[in-house]
């Protein structure tokens, strides 16, 4: 099912052509996808793009101070 869903993410998912800026956060570095919030880790030592970070929970990614 898993490669299934991968084929179909593919063909009909985003390709993340929109990356933002490189940002450093809480002592991560990466870019997002501005079209569906993806998130990769980003080297500033080969200044290229790692890996794919897993998703921040909702409930994190907004704080009220
Ligand atoms: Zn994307």
């Amino acid at each position: 099912m898993a490669t299934l869903i991968a084929i179909f993410d593919f063909l009909f998912g985003c390709h993340h052509t929109h990356l933002s800026r490189v940002f450093t956060l809480q002592g991560e570095t990466y870019r997002v996808c501005c079209d569906c919030a993806a998130k990769y880790g980003y080297s500033l030592e080969t200044m290229t793009i790692e890996r794919r970070l897993p998703a921040t929970p909702i409930h994190t990614r907004f704080r009220i101070a």
